[in-house]
C-alpha cells in the first residue's frame, strides 16, 4: 500500500468543541455515533462481528481516539474493513492518515471528490463573509488545501453500491462539495447524510456549542453551490427517511425528522441559503 500520504499545508488542530464532544451513541444495533468536537464519525456494522466500516475520519488530531472508541466497540486490534467518506473537507478527513497508517485499509470517495483527496485540487476558501455567526467568522483558519491520500483512495463502485456496507447505496449529494455523496438504506430507511443537511446551526458557535437542535442547510461557509446543495436536500427528502444521521448534530428520527426535512426541503432558500456571502450570486 503506498505510504505517500501528505495533509494539506494548513493542516492544524482547530480548538472548537461542542457539549456532545466525546459522546457515543448507539443509533441502531448496527450503527454507532460519535461526536469528535464538533464533527460526527459512524461506525456500521455490528459488534459480534468483524465486519464494519467507518464513515467519515473525524477532526485533526483524532485517530487515537477513533481508534480507542473502534476498540472498545469491536475489540481489540478491530480494524474496519474500510473508510467511507462523505466528502473530503478538514473536519471529515482530519485523522485519516494516521488512521490508514494504523489499520492499512482503503478509502472509498466519490469520484468528483477525488482531485481534493489527492493533493491535485483545494477546495475554495471557506467564506468569512457569509450570513451567519462566529464560526463562519472563523472559518479562514480551518484547512482547506488538498490532502494527499495517493493510491490508498478509490472512487465507489459506479453502480451505487458501497464497498463493505453491503445494505447501503450512495447518492450524489452535491453542493456542499462536488462529490459529496451520503448513505441510503432501504429496508429501515437509515440516512447518513453528511453535510448535505444537518441538524445544527453550525455557523453560530452557541448553538454549535450546546448543539441546539436544529435541522439547517449544509454548513454555509463551505458551501459553494447553492442550486445544488438546494436540489440534494430535495433528492434526501423524496426519499422518506426514518433516521438521519448527519456530520454534525445529533441524530433525528420519526415525526420530528419528516416535519423538520420537509420544512427545509420547501424552504430550503429561506431557511438554509444565505442572504449574502461570497458563493451567492
Ligand atoms: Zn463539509
Ligand atoms: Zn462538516
Amino acid at each position: 500500500m503506498d505510504s505517500q500520504m501528505n495533509y494539506g499545508s494548513d493542516y492544524k488542530y482547530i480548538p472548537v468543541t461542542s457539549v456532545g464532544s466525546g459522546m457515543g451513541m448507539e443509533v441502531l444495533p448496527d450503527i454507532f455515533h460519535y461526536t469528535i468536537q464538533i464533527v460526527n464519525i459512524f461506525l456500521v456494522g455490528k459488534p459480534d462481528t468483524n465486519d464494519f466500516v467507518l464513515v467519515d475520519a473525524g477532526m485533526p488530531g483524532s485517530a487515537e481516539k477513533i481508534i480507542s472508541v473502534t476498540e472498545e466497540r469491536f475489540g481489540a486490534n478491530s480494524r474496519p474493513k474500510a473508510i467511507i467518506l462523505t466528502h473530503g473537507h478538514f473536519d471529515h478527513v482530519g485523522a485519516i492518515i494516521e488512521l490508514v497508517e494504523h489499520w492499512k485499509v482503503p478509502v472509498y470517495a466519490h469520484e468528483n471528490e477525488i482531485p481534493y483527496l489527492i493533493g491535485q485540487k483545494s477546495y475554495p476558501e471557506p467564506d468569512p463573509t457569509v450570513e451567519g455567526g462566529m464560526v463562519a467568522k472563523m472559518s479562514p483558519f480551518f484547512p482547506n488545501e488538498a490532502i494527499n491520500l495517493g493510491k490508498n483512495v478509490m472512487p465507489l463502485p459506479t453502480d451505487g453500491s458501497i464497498p463493505s456496507m453491503p445494505e447501503f447505496k450512495w447518492i450524489h449529494t452535491p453542493g456542499h462539495s462536488p462529490g459529496h455523496v451520503s448513505f441510503f438504506r432501504e429496508s429501515d430507511r437509515v440516512l447518513i447524510a453528511g453535510d448535505a443537511f444537518i441538524t445544527v446551526k453550525q455557523e453560530n458557535l452557541f448553538k454549535v456549542l450546546t448543539q441546539d437542535k436544529e435541522i439547517s442547510g449544509p454548513p454555509r461557509y463551505l458551501t459553494t453551490d447553492w442550486k445544488a446543495a438546494k436540489e440534494s436536500v430535495h433528492k434526501l427528502a423524496s426519499l422518506k427517511p426514518t433516521i438521519a444521521l448527519t456530520g454534525h448534530g445529533s441524530a433525528l428520527s420519526g415525526e420530528l425528522l419528516t416535519e423538520s426535512l420537509d420544512k427545509l426541503d420547501k424552504n430550503f432558500d429561506k431557511i438554509a441559503k444565505p442572504d449574502y456571502g461570497k458563493y451567492i450570486n
